[in-house]
């Protein structure tokens, strides 16, 4: 296993060095069997994710759209013993279709890159970065967004790229003459 880089400042300053390499991987991860992409992203995906403290982390906080249940809202204002309607008024907006998201970004919950209510924090919150679900080709575009900004993400497609052999394609340079 690759050594798990979680420096917030070093991960996104390579990433803005990557972009050409990581367009590159993501049409070239296209034309590879997705299932077996799953297979091998959940292998490292779960080792990765040992290694990261997402409590010492937050960086996702700050710029999430978080979606929130119903049932979400009962369960959440419970913790913070206020009632149900106040929560929503502080913490919710609602769509008039009747979706809810939490109405600050960054996350009202979060506190110097600790989510203060990380026990009870929302199955959206939970999920992040997704890594564990199938699918990952179908989702690379949202998930690459957050590459320079996600320590798991970063350190599972940098392993991902090493195990499946990528390598740049760097093309020749044509002199004007
Ligand atoms: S509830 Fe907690 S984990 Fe979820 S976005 Fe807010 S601070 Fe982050
Ligand atoms: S999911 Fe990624 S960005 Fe969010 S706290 Fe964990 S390591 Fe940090």
């Amino acid at each position: 296993m690759n050594t798990v880089i979680t420096n917030l400042d070093i991960i996104s300053e390579v990433a803005a060095g990557r972009e050409e390499e990581n367009d590159q991987f993501g049409v070239w991860l296209k034309e590879k069997d997705a299932e077996e992409i799953d297979r091998l992203v959940h292998e490292i995906n779960e080792r990765v994710s040992e290694a990261v403290d997402c409590t010492a982390c937050g960086n996702c906080c700050n710029s999430l759209m978080i979606n929130v249940t119903p049932g979400e809202t009962i369960s959440c204002a419970q913790h913070l013993t206020i009632s149900t309607e106040t929560f929503k008024e502080k913490y919710i907006e609602e769509s008039q279709g009747g979706i809810m998201i939490i109405n600050t970004i960054p996350c009202h919950f979060l506190t110097e890159k600790r989510c203060t209510i990380y026990e009870h924090r929302f199955t959206e919150c939970r999920d992040f970065p997704h890594l564990h679900k199938p699918g990952f080709t179908r989702r690379l575009f949202s998930t690459m967004m957050y590459y320079g900004m996600c320590p798991i993400i970063f350190n599972v497609v940098e392993e991902l790229k090493e195990k499946l052999g990528f390598k740049i394609v760097t093309l020749p340079t044509v002199e004007n003459k």
